[in-house]
């Protein structure tokens, strides 16, 4: 995970936060694999055999380096002030911005975006932020704040907020999606929850929120104020917060050509997003927006004069090491710890 994303160029800032071990973990006598180091490192610790702790060996370790890196007792609202904060300034000077939450399965991703109610997550934050902010301008009546919650998955576009109906994207047209004005920070995480619940589950995994879904929420503010020439003009800053699915689901192109995977575990908008960064990263004159659905909700949040944070999140567990895919069981922790 942290080879491939901090390799991004410096306009994406890119973050690394790790979850505490899970009692589960624990109690299979799992062992820590990554320590942060300091407040941009972090050591991974490859061990040469996860299962017989007599012959435990460490094999070799080595160091990454991220924008910031966060550590398993960092609060929500560091990760939110770190990542987040700035963008949230910048949307109301009427820039797009956009934070990911990337990693496989059980590493954190909803934790950080949505939380829980004692400790709600950077989505819920940026909301609490923005309207913290609005109230202090003293023109705060000229600001409307529209929030959409979406969710793609399998290339389907559904709204959170009022599901059972798929959406239609179109290029240059706003989707009309259900759009709320809210106010309390109680209000939104409510709302925020009540769309997750909503999101696509595997069928064979009735419980749990599906790990090919992609979580959009993206927060739209407009405001009128006065140019130089004391004319009134428009402006409009947008905000798109995103909960990814899991990054096993693009790992496999590695090995095998898209084609043969294709239909089978591959994320399609997971992929095409890591072209699009690429792309921007190298300079590229053709983003290839279009070939997701993801991509094309984003299209005016990344690259251009847009913020782009990335916030990989990792499991500390030996057992999680290189194969995201085969202990997705351990990862599952429905019981609140
Ligand atoms: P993902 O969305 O990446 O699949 P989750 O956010 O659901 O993973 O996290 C898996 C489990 O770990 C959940 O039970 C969650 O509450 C817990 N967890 C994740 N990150 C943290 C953290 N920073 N502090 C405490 N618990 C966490
Ligand atoms: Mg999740």
């Amino acid at each position: 995970v942290a080879e491939r994303v901090v390799n991004i160029g410096s306009r994406i800032l890119v973050f690394v936060r790790l979850r505490p071990m899970s009692k589960k973990e624990k109690e299979a006598g799992s062992r820590c694999c990554v320590r942060i180091v300091n407040k941009k490192e972090v050591y991974l610790t490859e061990f040469a055999n996860e299962n017989d702790y007599l012959r435990l060996k460490r094999l070799r370790g080595r160091h990454f380096t991220f924008d910031a890196s966060f550590s398993d007792s960092t609060s929500q609202q560091e990760v939110y002030s770190t990542t987040t904060a700035e963008l949230v300034e910048a949307v109301l000077q009427g820039r797009n911005g956009s934070v990911f939450c990337y990693g496989a399965t059980g590493a954190g991703k909803t934790y950080t975006m949505l939380g829980t109610m004692e400790n709600p997550g950077v989505m819920v934050l940026a909301i609490k932020d923005l309207f913290t902010k609005i109230r202090q301008r003293s023109c705060d009546g000229n600001h409307v704040v529209h929030l959409s919650y979406l969710e793609v998955y399998n290339e389907t576009v559904r709204d959170l907020l009022s599901p059972g109906r798929p959406l239609v994207l179109r290029e240059d047209k706003q989707q009309v999606l259900t759009q709320y004005r809210a106010y309390s920070t109680d209000e939104v995480m409510a709302l925020l929850q009540r769309g997750n619940q909503n999101r696509t589950t595997e069928p064979t995994r009735a419980n749990e929120t599906s790990s090919r879904s992609h979580a959009i929420l993206q927060v739209v503010v407009e405001y009128r104020v006065k140019d130089a020439s004391m004319n009134i003009v428009n402006r409009v800053g947008k905000l798109s917060l995103i909960d990814l699915a899991g990054s096993e689901r693009a790992l496999a192109t590695d090995q095998r050509t898209v084609r043969s995977i294709e239909g089978a575990n591959i994320n399609r908008s997971l992929l095409a997003l890591s072209s699009c960064i690429n792309a921007l990263v190298e300079g590229k004159k053709h983003i290839p927006y279009r070939n997701s659905k993801l991509t094309q909700l984003l299209k005016d949040s990344l690259g251009g004069a847009c913020n782009t944070a990335m916030i990989a999140n990792i499991s500390p567990c030996n057992l999680s090491f290189g194969q995201p895919e085969a202990n997705e069981e351990l990862h599952q922790a429905p019981e609140s710890e």
